[in-house]
Order: C-alpha cells, then structure tokens, then sequence
C-alpha cells in the first residue's frame, strides 16, 4: 500500500521534505494553517484549520521546525500510532554519511559555517546546513556530497526521529526562546537531545563548567570538551587540541584570523576540534585559519567613516550574545542597543558597557532597556529608532572607535527578521561611505 506522509508546515523544510517524499512514492498531503501557502506540485494542499482526520490517516507525520511537538494534532495522531518526526530526522534516515552537528544558544551558524570552510580547504565536498541555509532534505541524493555539517536548533530536535550524528556539539547554553522550553532545565534537556542516541564510537562535546548540559547529558560516546581535555582549550591565540581516539595532541595558532572579536577565536577553535574528530589533518586546518570567513551580520565590519569602523552584529538577538560582542574588541565602542527584547537582563551588560564610548538604546522595547541600565548608574541615550540610533553614534563616537550594532533583541519590532536589520544598517553606513 502506497505511504501517506502528511507534510505539516509549508516552509522551506517542509517543501524540501515533501518533495523528498514524493521521490520514494510516497502519497503526500500538505498542510499550514496560512491560506497563502504556496502549492506543492505533485502533493495534495490542505489550507486553512487542521483536519484531524488528515494527521489520524497518516502512516507518517513531517513536521517542520517552527510547530512545537506538543502541538494538540501531533499527540493526537501520536496516540493513535501516527510515526512522527521532524524534518531534520527525515531527512538523516534517507543519508549515511560522516555527520557533524552543531547546537547551542550563540554561534551555532558561524561555527558550522567555519567547519564547512576547514572541510572545503582540506578537499572535502560537505552539505552545510539544517537550521542554517538549506534544509537537511536538499542533501538527500546529491552525489557529490562526502559529509554533513548541519546546524541544529533546539526546536529541531524536539523529533528527531533517529538522528544520530557521528560528532555532535553543544556549543554553550544562556536564557534564550525559554517561552517555548519553559525553563533552563527544559531547554539544556532540549539540546542535549543531540546526544541522545550515540553510540559508544559517537563523540559528544559539551562545554566545560555547565553542570546543567552535564546533568542532561547521556554518558554514553566518546566525551570531549570545550575548555578542557580530552577537546579543546584556547589560551588567546592558541588553541591546543587533544583527542586521543585520533592520536591528536597538537597546538594550532589563531592569530592570523580575519575574524573580529574574542568570541570568533573560541568558534575556530571549537570549528579545529570538531574538524580533528572528522578526521582532518591539523596542518590543513592550521593553513586554512587565515582563509576563513565570517558570515554576514556577524561581527561583519561594513566599513569606515572618518575613522570611526561601523561592526554590523545584528545577528545578536540575545543579551549574552551582544556581551560577548561588546566585550570581545579591542578599542572603544558605541552600542547601539535595542528592538524586541525577549526578556529583562540587560543590567548584567552595565558592567561591560560602562568601559565603552557609549551606550544608544533604541526601538520598541529601547525604553525598557534604557531603564534597565541606567538603574545600575550606567548613562544611556534613548531614541526612538534604529536610523536615530544610527545618527546619535555618528555624533558619538571619536576617530579609533567603532560602533557596534549589538541588539540583544529579536528585530520585530522596526523590521522583517535580522538579516532585514542588518542590511539596513549596512545601507546606512554604505550610502555615508561614498
Ligand atoms: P546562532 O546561529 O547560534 O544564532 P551565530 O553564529 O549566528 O549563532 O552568532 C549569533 C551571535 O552570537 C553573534 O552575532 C555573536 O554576537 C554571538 N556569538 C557568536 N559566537 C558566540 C559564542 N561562541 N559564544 C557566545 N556568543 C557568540
């Protein structure tokens, strides 16, 4: 009998496991709540309310990654025996390759990218992304593809079906999306769902010092740490690796990076462990450090005026994200700081802020943050919006500064998502420049 898979959720993961689908003869109905959706072709569309009848028929349910788990069709489907899973677990059950994952609050993009960049230079051809770029479906029957580097969001491991990385890594965990996972409890058990399934050759790698990864954790696989050995421990420009399953105990130097901030030197080194454990060679990955490349809206310098350097890290959408930017640079900063906060937790930058040029606070919740702050006798500017926030740093600011766009919001507020924000900035900045 032909398998029905429902597809639930028409973005770009879904789309991609639809078609997936289909590719194994598989009948297929779409369904999203948004009556705009756009077909796709070849499977049947639901559109609108949910039709409970559609999730109890099905052999299989794919769920994309923004519908949480406990969405009431999905237990329902579930208690009557529905197979339900997320995208990201479909899609890993059609591939068997040598498979790197990547979670964690911050730096989860910029570490698999980096990883993407070591493999490429060592002559690897590996798929990059999951959670970042393209979703993990478009790997399936790409030939020329010799491993997966895939970056993994909490939410996307809510079903993972049996997703079982060769190497997996949560990067690090501070308060972020607790709406969803309640508490910190609930959100390092989320990450550590990573870990869930290794096996005794897998290798996990868990930062040192996070008893709540630890406790969440299974014992099971090969442990590795961040900050520790067996792993990886940075000491400024260095960055020593032991691992012993590889017969790996050598230093690799960060020094020749282009990558701004502190924090970046931690990714490469995290990005050099992981690559270790893939077995790339330590002289490759030293070679490739001066060749690696940030990714847009993260700590991405966009350019010069009158000496002052303009840092786009929109991308921080939390506030420990923007105290790792703020304090990860070597020269006075204005910070532009503000949007849609995701909750109170500003003060705890009062300290870090207070060694900089200045402080603008700006956009829907700039108020509140503005408040936060000068609560612990920080001087902070309020303006209404980004583009006035713009305009104060450039009266701010002194020749050898930079400013630094260093949210520690979601970007809803005044624009369409981060990148959205980022580019208005940029725009701003490249429109002085000329
Ligand atoms: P993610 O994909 O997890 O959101 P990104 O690589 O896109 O992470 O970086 C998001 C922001 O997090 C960056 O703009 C930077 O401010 C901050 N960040 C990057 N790396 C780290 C890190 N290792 N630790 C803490 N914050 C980081």
């Amino acid at each position: 009998m032909t398998h029905r898979t429902v597809i639930m959720g028409l973005g770009r993961s879904g789309r991609a496991a639809a078609a997936l689908a289909m590719s194994r003869g598989d009948a297929v109905v779409c369904v999203d709540l948004n009556l705009q959706a756009e077909p796709v072709p070849g499977a049947q569309l639901e559109l609108g309310p949910h039709r409970r009848q559609t999730f109890l028929d099905a052999d299989e349910i794919v769920v994309s990654p923004g519908i949480p788990a406990r969405q009431c069709d999905i237990v329902a489907a579930q208690a009557h025996g529905v197979k339900v899973i997320g995208e990201l677990g479909f899609a890993a059950g059609f591939l068997d390759l040598p498979t790197v994952a990547i979670t964690g609050t911050n730096g989860k993009s910029t570490v698999t990218a980096l990883m993407g960049q070591i493999l490429r230079f060592a002559g690897h051809h590996p798929f990059v992304g999951g959670n970042l770029g393209s979703p993990l479906s478009l790997a399936v029957g790409n030939t020329d593809v010799d491993s997966l580097v895939i970056e993994v969001s909490s939410y996307q491991l809510e079903l993972p079906g049996g997703f079982a990385p060769d190497v997996s890594v949560i990067l690090n965990l501070t308060p972020d999306h607790l709406a969803r996972h309640g508490n910190m409890q609930g959100y390092a058990k989320a990450k550590a769902e990573i870990f869930a399934r290794a096996t005794v050759g897998q290798v996990t790698v868990l930062p040192v010092d996070t008893p709540l990864l630890e406790d969440a954790a299974p014992k099971r696989g090969i442990r590795l740490w961040l900050g520790g050995h067996p792993g990886v421990i940075r000491d400024g420009n260095t960055a020593h690796i032991v691992v012993p399953f590889k017969g790996v105990d050598k230093t690799i130097a960060l020094e020749r990076t282009r990558l701004a901030g502190e924090h970046n030197k931690d990714n490469l080194a995290t990005a050099a462990l992981l690559a270790v454990c893939m077995g790339v060679d330590v002289e490759s990955i030293q070679s490739s450090i001066a060749s690696l490349e940030a990714l847009a809206h993260r700590m991405e310098p966009v350019g010069a005026l009158a000496g002052v350097l303009w840092i786009n890290d929109s991308k921080a959408t939390n506030v420990d994200a923007s105290r790792v930017g703020i304090s990860g640079l070597d020269r006075p900063l204005v910070v532009l700081l503000g949007g849609k906060a995701k909750g109170p937790g500003f003060a705890m930058l009062s300290e870090t802020l207070a060694q900089q040029r200045a402080t603008v606070c700006f956009g829907g919740d700039g108020p509140q943050i503005a408040a936060e702050l000068r609560s612990t006798g920080l001087d902070v500017q309020l303006v209404a919006t980004m583009d006035d926030a713009l305009c104060a740093a450039q009266q701010l600011a002194q020749t050898g500064d930079a400013v630094l766009l260093s949210p520690g919001c979601a970007s809803f507020d005044e624009f369409e998502n981060f990148e959205h924000r980022g580019r208005v900035f940029r725009a701003w900045v490249e429109e002085r420049l000329s």
